[in-house]
């Protein structure tokens, strides 16, 4: 399904122009255009999902490798130290646009950006009722 007034599939469908690295049947990568460093993109899914919980399976396999693919062209010919994938579901995550999309954000020796959680303590106990309330 493309939905019109959702942003991401008019442009992961071309509608809107943007500036597009990579694009397939299924998938559109455009550069993010507030992005966290030099070549920060986003992977664009065609057919509408809200986010991860949404996306078929067939596309959260594809986009991994699709993921693969963007990073080692970034490390190739953008020169990045490193790169992160950032996937963000719902409001509380951080997620804007409602519409799965991946982030590919390659990094710089330097760059300045914090990409990161405060670690904190759990107890044991903590641990086992996740553990408990995941598997039983
Ligand atoms: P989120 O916070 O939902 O994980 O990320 C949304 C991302 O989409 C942000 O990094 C934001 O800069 C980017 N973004 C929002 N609107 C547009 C747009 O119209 N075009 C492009 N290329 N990126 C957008
Ligand atoms: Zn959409």
């Amino acid at each position: 399904m493309k939905m019109d007034d959702c942003i991401f599939c008019r442009i992961a469908n071309g509608t809107i122009p943007s500036k597009t690295l990579y694009e397939d049947e299924s998938f559109r990568v455009i550069l993010d255009v507030n992005p966290a460093t030099k070549g920060h993109a986003l992977i664009l899914p065609k057919e509408h999902a809200a986010d991860l919980y949404e996306l078929p399976d067939e596309a959260a396999k594809d986009v991994l490798v699709l993921a693969k693919k963007m990073a080692k062209t970034m490390r190739d010919r953008l020169g990045c130290d490193g790169l992160n994938l950032v996937q963000n579901n719902g409001e509380a995550a951080g997620q804007t646009v409602p519409h799965f999309h991946m982030h590919l954000i390659p990094r710089y020796a330097g760059d300045g950006q914090t990409l990161g959680w405060e670690p904190r303590e759990a107890a044991s106990e903590e641990l086992e009722e996740i553990r408990r309330k995941m598997t039983e």
